[in-house]
């Protein structure tokens, strides 16, 4: 450790008691990002710090600022997470999650252009997470594969909010940003624009170079590599499939009013193809995103000492303490444990996003009932270390006879159902509570109902092994339990 490195430790350490502070991760233009240990859950973080004089000098104030306050905002499996901002008068200490891999430049670089099926499994996370921006009235306007990290299990981690900004209706959006080689042609023109396809351009372009292991528009000079731009001139290598070469073009638009937008772009048959389901439904926006709440997290968090009431309340109310960031770092690395190991082979919805919303009571049972679906709710997870739980029922069977057995037992129940996807399906029953008048006549009326609403979503767990999540969606919580009671009934569960 050289003598600053060892300041920077020791300063840190009174200045962030929560973390054990470890080594040094790299050095950005104005900050340097440490590695560092959340001693209550043992969850690795990455600490960006940044010097406020040094900001100061380099006159990027709003920047990080912005930066800062934008990502606050988000909660999406392929956007950096950002856990807490601590400030002092001299720096400010971002805790951020930790991805291990790199950049997705350097990934490009090393492997050369991809196979299809990778190119669109990273693009698939990329859009995702641009739509989710988008939805919350952000747009990045700076997407670029060193903007994209990959963790561990080569997911994309979209960074560098540094240059986004806030979209309002009807507003435009006139400053020149980004990357020139990213850089729609509106954008370099200095023509207005309204943002979501400004960032689908770079998405084209990153797609391109995701494909081909080059960039569509590229010279070292810069005024004909914008003239390049403007006119939408480059080629498009043989190797692409029919589907790839009809979806870039559509991107690459110089026209933004004639560009393709996200929702047709989830429409294209390129896209749609091997699409995991938990990025089937559009994101929700973050307003809904924080109104789940995890039993299991929560009771993992009042496990470490703190109130379950405070905790409850500074979730629902997005308070940053101790308490949120101790249940937010459990909850997203529990998330990540859950991600199948082959994300090419799945077409079922991934366990991700804080879908595992507790609504049943968590018991530690495993009988096993002969049936296709072998063991109860609270089930212990079979995924990677086994150290997590999960809430549903687990089969063996194949996915399709488990949704056949599925539709049979909601047949019965006389369950109106929708279906969201191939695995993840609506439920809605209307249940009449009926009210004898027997002690005045024989006849009884039916003078109450209330409709029950809920989802069931079938996860691979891993090859061969399933899991159907059952969530209540709205409607009384004991009318809701007794449905599940027969439901599980119906399937010869219990
Ligand atoms: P610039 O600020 O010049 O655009 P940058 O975006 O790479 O560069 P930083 O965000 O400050 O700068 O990051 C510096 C380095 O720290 C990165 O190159 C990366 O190696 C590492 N790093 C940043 N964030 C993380 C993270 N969340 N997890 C792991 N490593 C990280």
């Amino acid at each position: 450790m050289d003598g600053s490195s060892e300041k920077t430790t020791n300063r840190m350490v009174t200045i962030l008691p929560n973390y054990k502070i470890g080594k040094t991760l790299g050095y950005g233009s104005f900050a340097k990002v440490k590695l560092a240990l959340h001693v209550a859950t043992g969850h690795k973080v990455a600490i960006k710090i940044l010097n406020r004089a040094k900001i100061k000098n380099m006159g990027i104030e709003i920047k990080v600022q912005r930066e800062i306050k934008i990502l606050r905002l988000l909660m999406h499996p392929h956007i950096i997470r950002q856990y807490e901002v601590i400030e002092t008068p001299d720096d400010i200490y971002v805790v951020m999650e930790y991805v291990k891999s790199g950049e997705l430049f350097d990934y490009i670089i090393e492997k050369g252009r991809l196979q299809e099926d990778e190119a669109r499994h990273l693009f698939q996370q990329i859009i995702s997470g641009v739509e989710y921006c988008h939805r919350n009235m952000i747009v990045h306007r700076d997407l670029k594969p060193e903007n994209m990290l990959l963790d561990s299990k080569c997911n994309i981690k979209i960074v560098d909010f540094g240059l986004s900004n806030v979209m309002h209706d009807g507003h435009f959006l006139k400053t020149s940003c980004g990357s020139p080689n990213y850089a729609a042609p509106e954008v370099i023109s200095g023509k207005p624009y309204s943002g979501p396809e400004v960032d689908i351009w770079s998405c084209g372009v990153i797609l391109y170079a995701l494909l081909c292991g080059t960039l569509p528009f590229d010279d070292e000079n810069i005024p004909t590599l914008f003239d390049k731009i403007k006119k939408g001139m480059y080629t498009l290598p043989d190797h692409l499939s029919y589907v790839a070469r009809d979806l870039i073009p559509r991107m690459l638009m110089v026209d933004p009013l004639m560009r393709i937008s996200i929702t047709e772009i989830r429409q294209h048959p390129w896209f749609n193809n091997h699409l995991p389901l938990y990025l089937y439904i559009p994101p929700l926006d973050t307003i809904e995103e924080t109104k789940k709440i995890d039993e299991e997290i929560i009771q993992k968090v009042v496990n470490i000492g703190f109130d379950r009431n405070q905790v409850v309340e500074s979730l629902v109310n997005r308070i940053q303490n101790e308490a949120t960031v101790a249940y937010h770092l459990i909850l997203d690395n529990r998330n990540q444990n859950c991600v199948p190991k082959d994300p090419f082979q799945s077409n079922f919805k991934e366990i991700s996003g804080g879908i595992f919303n507790s609504t049943f009571p968590v018991q530690n049972i495993t009988s096993h009932v002969g049936h296709s679906f072998s063991a109860l709710y609270g089930l212990k997870s079979h995924v990677k270390d086994d150290k997590t739980w999960t809430l549903g029922l687990q089969s063996q069977g194949s996915p399709h006879d488990i949704m056949n057995e599925i539709f049979k037992a909601l047949q019965n129940l006389k369950v109106c159902w929708k279906k969201i996807g191939l695995y993840n399906i609506k439920c809605r029953r209307v249940q009449r509570r009926v009210r004898s008048l027997a002690n005045y006549t024989n006849h009884t009326i039916e003078d109450e109902c209330a409709i029950i609403k809920f989802e069931l979503q079938l996860y691979k767990v891993r090859e061969g092994k399933y899991l159907l999540d059952i969530q209540r969606i709205d409607g009384p919580q004991f009318i809701f339990f007794d449905l599940c009671v027969a439901f599980l009934r119906d399937l010869g569960v219990v």
